[in-house]
């Protein structure tokens, strides 16, 4: 095993020395399933957020947004069949009390009931709704349960009709959302992917009916497209296609985008072609008209199909942080071995773009660069730092994934020249000061990871 490869360990403890995740209630011994965001992990977060909504909304003609709550009518869970059929397969062992899903263990071991960890004796297989349900109001009983939404997509549709309408919009169309869900997770374990309390980047597309085929398709090659723009190595992604026993229940086709993980290949996103199921149901169970009428083909009426791209925020956070890990052998302090940790991530994704690094507090220097951090910051999300060896903040930025440093020394006094330092290849420049936001929205603009 190579000492210097990405392990879930490693990105586990950078984030928390580095302020990207920390665990949830950590001083009450942590909560399973739920992290916190630190001060740079929000940052990489809001930018992967700003990026997919650009691209799924500004970029289109006909896509719009939407914030739908997080509480919705109960009834919407019953007609979308996630009261009934959301559900896990859940064993327990009755002797060391683990729980597993009955699906993902040995599946001889849980046909002779034998717990995988301890060998003791398991219960029998019974369904486990990963809703989390709640009560409204002042008495906790069974007319008042309200459930904590497990995806965003039902908010979409059951607005449908609202958004299509207040903004004339004429199929094909598509609705983006980006929140929170909620899933009582049996087996939460790999840090945040798979969490309790997670949020969605989801955007559901509706179609005719029988066009639902070509725009499935359309979108399958426009979400991979997508992780281009987040600066992913894209040898380490991969379509997935769910076979006849791994269709949810809404869904016609599916496949998923899956990237190569430290601990191996798993869904990213999913792209789901979910038919009218969603939007029949709705009309079912609330009475209401969810018919679309086609002005461009004679007035006919019927229930759009649905082409859904679903995409994790918090996993998509996960995966930009283990893809941009890397250890490498640097060798600036002579000829002796010398190591760093860098994260490559692409600069529009990176919490901070510019780091200004003063090479001494004195004689005017840091003086200086706060004027020349007060005019990148204008522009970029900039950080400084005047503390220690320029080498050690260098490699303190590397680590956090900041692709440009400026270093302010002397001959910056005199002739108005900084240096420009790159993370990725750590070459330096030197350059006017006066050119510095020009050349850096540059090398942003042509990134590509080496
Ligand atoms: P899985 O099979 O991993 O449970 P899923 O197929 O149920 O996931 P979807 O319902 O298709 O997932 O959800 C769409 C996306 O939401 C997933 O691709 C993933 O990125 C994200 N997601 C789903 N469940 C979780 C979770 N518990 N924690 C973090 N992200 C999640």
């Amino acid at each position: 095993m190579d000492n210097h490869a990405a392990t879930m360990e490693k990105i586990v403890s950078l984030s928390k020395r580095r302020g990207f995740v920390f665990q949830s209630s950590e001083i009450y011994g942590g909560q399973n399933g739920a992290w916190d965001y630190g001060p740079l992990g929000i940052e990489i977060k809001n930018n992967i957020q700003r990026i997919w909504w650009r691209e799924m909304t500004q970029l289109h003609d006909n896509i719009v947004g939407l914030d739908a709550s997080i509480l919705m009518h109960p009834k919407v869970w019953e007609a979308s069949g996630h009261v009934e059929n959301f559900t896990d397969p859940l064993v327990d062992c009755k002797k060391c009390k683990s729980r597993f899903r009955a699906d993902q263990i040995d599946q001889e071991k849980l046909a002779k009931k034998q717990c995988p960890e301890c060998g003791g004796e398991l219960t029998d297989t019974r369904k486990f709704n990963l809703m989390f349900k709640t009560n409204i109001g002042a008495t906790e009983d069974s007319t008042n349960v309200l459930y904590l939404r497990p995806e965003t997509a039902q908010g979409i549709y059951v607005n449908y009709k609202n958004v299509s309408q207040s903004n004339r919009l004429k199929i094909p169309f598509g609705i983006a959302q980006i929140g929170k869900a909620f899933r009582n997770e049996i087996v939460t374990k790999n840090f945040i992917f798979r969490t309790c309390e997670f949020e969605q980047m989801e955007m559901q597309f509706f179609v005719k009916p029988g066009e639902d085929d070509k725009w499935f398709n359309t979108w399958r090659d426009k979400r991979w497209a997508f992780y281009t723009k987040l600066g992913i190595r894209m040898n380490k992604l991969r379509w997935h296609q769910h076979g006849p026993d791994e269709l949810a229940h809404y869904a016609k086709e599916a496949w998923d985008i899956e990237y190569e993980f430290p601990m191996g290949f798993r869904e990213l996103e999913g792209v789901h072609n979910r038919t009218d199921f969603d939007l029949k149901r709705h009309t079912e169970f609330s009475g209401k008209d969810l018919q679309y009428i086609d002005q461009d083909d004679g007035n006919k009426r019927y229930i759009p199909y649905v082409v859904e791209t679903s995409a994790g925020l918090t996993r998509t956070l996960l995966m930009v942080i283990c893809d941009a890990y890397a250890e490498e052998k640097v060798a600036d302090k002579g000829n002796a071995d010398d190591w760093r940790t860098v994260l490559h991530f692409h600069p529009k994704v990176a919490p901070i773009t510019v780091a200004v690094l003063p090479l001494m507090k004195k004689d005017g220097l840091a003086e200086l660069a706060q004027e020349i951090r007060n005019e990148l910051r204008e522009e970029f999300v900039t950080d400084y730092d005047q503390s220690g060896a320029i080498g050690k903040r260098y490699r303190r930025q590397d680590e956090v994934g900041t692709p440009f440093c400026v270093t302010i020394d002397y001959d910056s006094k005199e002739d108005g020249t900084v240096t420009l330092r790159f993370r990725d290849s750590m070459e330096q420049i030197r350059i006017p000061r006066t050119e510095l936001v020009e050349r850096i929205r540059t090398e942003i603009k042509n990134y590509t990871r080496v």
